[in-house]
């Protein structure tokens, strides 16, 4: 029987796009084979890439100032490439530290080129969003990179700070959750693994201006102009996951788009934090204004009740809901993927841990 999961990524999948993989695994019909043993060379990979980028770009309205990469590997690789192609060495890298992400996006980034902390909520356990002022941004900033919505701590920016320089902006985790504002993004990146499809690449939006300033002194396999040269298809991509992202946004698409799915899943949010805020067994730290409608953190009043509703869950066939190392606790990952159904299962499991602990 099929788990209720609500894992932070890999995520869940629509159980209709995973039997159209699963099909697709067997055997494509019109070209006789896997979609395993395709060449990413083929035209019928061309045309995924093709209608991947055009439902990217139609579902999150990306203008035409912006370009759409695919790139193989994940956020962290992102995080080392982005200064290694936009940060001059006579520039610096403004950053601000809103949890682990973002954190460990600023070390990558020391490996690139000067950086800046300019704002941090560290000291506050990243419980919430750092107070940004502005004015700390200066003439030797390139860009100011966040994290829209932090996976391990459960914050979310309802809107993205407002400064004169790019935006870099990691979205790994909120991505098509919600519509975005294109006109500040420098470069907007996400991994595949939340709410795109399966692990194995990153999308990159990237303004065009920016694009074309960037460093041509790299190896090609690291270079975003080689990549946008080559139309996103140089090193071999992931095929398959690539594949199953297009099942994934075709079914977002066939599903209301972003836009309803945005309602969606700010439902499945407000019901959860609705029942966390009311148990008397559990309670979530952060203050309402930062609340990520993606990751929802919790916590147990009483330790010895992290082991035990992790078990409840577990005989209940309800899974992923472990809190990061880093932040202890639990976690409900809400990607689109999870349904009002799925988070009603939650509720009710909180509610009968509380009948029988209480
Ligand atoms: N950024 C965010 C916001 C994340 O949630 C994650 C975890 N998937 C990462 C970066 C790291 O992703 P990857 O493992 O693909 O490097």
């Amino acid at each position: 029987m099929r788990s209720t999961l609500f894992n932070a990524g890999p995520a869940a999948l629509p159980e209709a796009v995973l039997q159209q993989a699963a099909e697709a695994m067997r055997e494509i019909p019109e070209l006789g084979q896997s979609i395993a043993e395709l060449s990413h060379r083929s035209p019928f990979f061309e045309n995924v890439l093709t209608e991947l980028k055009s439902l990217i770009q139609s579902l999150l309205h990306v203008p035409d100032t912006h370009d759409i990469l695919f790139m193989q590997g994940g956020a962290r690789l992102q995080f080392a490439l982005i200064p290694l192609n936009f940060l001059p060495a006579n520039k610096t890298a403004a950053f601000i530290d809103s949890g682990y992400w973002a954190h460990t996006a600023l070390q990558y980034s020391t490996y690139g080129g000067h950086t800046e902390c300019v704002a941090s909520s560290q000291e506050q356990q990243y419980k919430n969003l750092p107070s940004f002022n502005p004015a700390s941004i200066q003439d030797h900033h390139a860009y100011l990179q966040l994290c829209s919505n932090n996976t391990i701590y459960g914050t979310q920016y309802q809107t993205l700070p407002q400064t004169h320089i790019p935006l870099v902006v990691d979205m790994s985790s909120d991505i098509l959750s919600k519509p975005i504002n294109f006109n500040p993004i420098g470069v907007a990146f996400a991994c595949a693994q939340k709410n795109i499809g399966p692990a194995g690449f990153s999308v990159l939006i990237v303004n065009k201006a920016l694009l074309s300033t960037a460093n041509k002194n790299l190896a090609p396999a690291l270079s975003y102009a080689h990549l946008a040269n080559k139309q996103s298809n140089d090193v071999t991509n992931p095929v398959v996951a690539m594949y199953i992202a297009l099942l994934n946004l075709r079914y977002l698409q066939a599903h209301g788009g972003v836009a309803e799915a945005e309602i969606r899943n700010r439902l499945k949010a407000e019901t959860l934090y609705a029942e966390l805020d009311r148990n008397t067994l559990f309670e979530a730290p952060v203050n309402k204004a930062n609340r990520s409608i993606m990751n929802v953190c919790f916590f147990p009043k009483q330790a010895q009740h992290q082991q035990a509703f992790l078990d409840y869950c577990q005989t209940h066939n309800i899974k992923g809901l472990k809190g990061h190392l880093q932040a202890g606790g639990f976690r409900a990952s809400l990607y689109n993927a999870v349904t009002i159904e799925h988070v009603q299962t939650l509720v009710d499991a909180l509610q009968q841990f509380e009948k029988l602990h209480a």
